[in-house]
């Protein structure tokens, strides 16, 4: 559903991406390690065309990825939902409203329908008691879950998650993990970047862990995490990150 094919992409004199192919099938979830610095978020925005790609191509649910192709970025943005470290959620707005906002300005849904597919899936997040509250009123598990929430209700094919857990305290970083969890159990097509080492291990179906903008190894975890190949993924994975 996803191919990504020897794809370059430099800051003027930074590359950034050196010739990256992955491929991710429909239903699974691949979860990009490494380093800061190493060009995972980079990737990510380029799979649903908020950078420029230098060489290469990306293929996304059937749209060939160019970001001065407007035509085919507005489809493709039906297709994929990306949700970022910071949620971004509209402080003046009710939960409910953050999430039907889209749907009845960008997708003309009725008001009706809109909160009928809004109730649906803060179900999906565990947040279905919330739908009254403003986000000051969240924790930031809550305000996370909200903003998968108003992704999934546009109904997108694939989902790209930056490091969703990152800013959250340990113990909220658990809700959200379940939420992905149980989004890959049900079929989502998934790419995450996430320090979440056990997560990734005991979810993901591939590992790909980024170095120096390349994709240095790949693989189901059990063999990325059991049996590195090369020098930096095992110092990788010893530095406890
Ligand atoms: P982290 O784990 O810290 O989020 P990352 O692997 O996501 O790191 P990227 O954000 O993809 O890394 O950045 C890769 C490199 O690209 C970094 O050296 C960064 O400074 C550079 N970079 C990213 N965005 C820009 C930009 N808009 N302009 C210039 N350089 C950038
Ligand atoms: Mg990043």
């Amino acid at each position: 559903i996803i191919v990504v094919d020897s794809v370059s992409k430099s800051f003027g004199p930074v590359t950034v991406l050196s010739g990256v192919s992955l491929e991710v099938t429909r239903g699974s979830m691949v979860a990009i390690v490494g380093r800061s610095g190493s060009g995972k978020s980079t990737l990510l925005r380029c799979m649903n065309a908020l950078e420029e790609i230098d060489a290469g191509t990306i293929r996304v649910c059937g749209h060939n990825v160019d970001m001065a192709d407007r035509a085919t970025v507005r489809r493709l943005r039906d297709d994929v939902g990306m949700v970022f470290q910071s949620y971004n959620l509209f402080p003046h707005l009710t939960v409910l409203r953050n999430i039907t906002l889209a749907l009845t300005a960008v997708q003309k849904k009725s008001k009706a329908e809109a909160e009928t597919v809004a109730r649906r899936v803060l179900g999906l997040v565990g947040l279905a008691d919330k739908e009254a509250a403003y986000p000051e009123q969240l924790s930031g598990g809550q305000a996370q879950r909200v903003a998968i929430a108003r992704s999934l209700a546009l109904n997108p094919k694939v989902m790209l998650f930056d490091e969703v857990t990152s800013a959250l305290d340990p113990e909220l970083t658990g809700e959200v993990l379940k939420v992905m969890e149980d989004l890959a159990t049900g079929g989502m097509t998934m790419v995450l970047v996430t320090h979440e080492m056990g997560f990734a291990k005991r979810v993901a179906d591939t590992v790909v862990f980024m170095h120096q903008g390349k994709v240095w190894e790949a693989g189901p975890p059990e063999k990325i995490f059991a049996d590195p190949q090369t020098p930096e993924l095992r110092q990788f994975l010893s530095s406890g990150l």
